[in-house]
């Protein structure tokens, strides 16, 4: 099954996302931020689908094999309106994701990556928003140079 097949398999057809969620990832989607993002980090803006899994403890979840196009599934239910910032939390989910499909392109398998690490440089790059980039993506590319399968 490609990685694609397997995003929509787990998409339910009859369930409605959260309002508040999808009309936050239309803005990131538009926003300046992620295309100068995907830009930098050579990679096509994503597509993202929202789920329902049966469980999760996860917010956001990088299909891998998709970093051609990138397929990132948010799962909406796990975002609280009264909890947590809407938009913050949106973003840096999406980012965070985003890093995964860039240390893909860079030859390690999702599984193979570091989730602390890719959670950390997410946090930068949207707190640092477009100036922390250069420092961000050398430090991505450093982690990749000690943790390449193939050196
Ligand atoms: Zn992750």
């Amino acid at each position: 099954m490609t990685p694609l097949n397997e995003a929509i398999c787990i998409y339910e057809r009859n369930y409605r996302p959260r309002k508040e969620v999808t009309s936050e990832i239309q803005r990131v989607l538009r926003g300046g931020f992620l295309k100068h993002l995907c830009k930098g980090l050579h990679l096509c803006k994503p597509r993202i689908v929202c789920i329902k899994p049966p469980e999760s403890n996860c917010v956001g979840l990088y299909i891998g094999g998709t970093n051609d196009h990138p397929v990132i599934c948010i799962v909406d239910s796990e975002f609280d309106p009264e909890v947590v910032e809407m938009d913050r939390a949106v973003e840096s989910t999406i980012v965070h994701e985003l890093i995964h499909a860039y240390l893909e392109t860079c030859g390690i398998d999702s599984e193979d990556q570091d989730e602390e690490f890719v959670e950390d440089k997410a946090r930068m790059l949207c707190d640092g928003r477009g100036e922390a980039f250069k420092g961000v993506l050398t430090l991505l590319d450093k982690w990749v140079e000690e943790n390449d399968p193939e050196a």
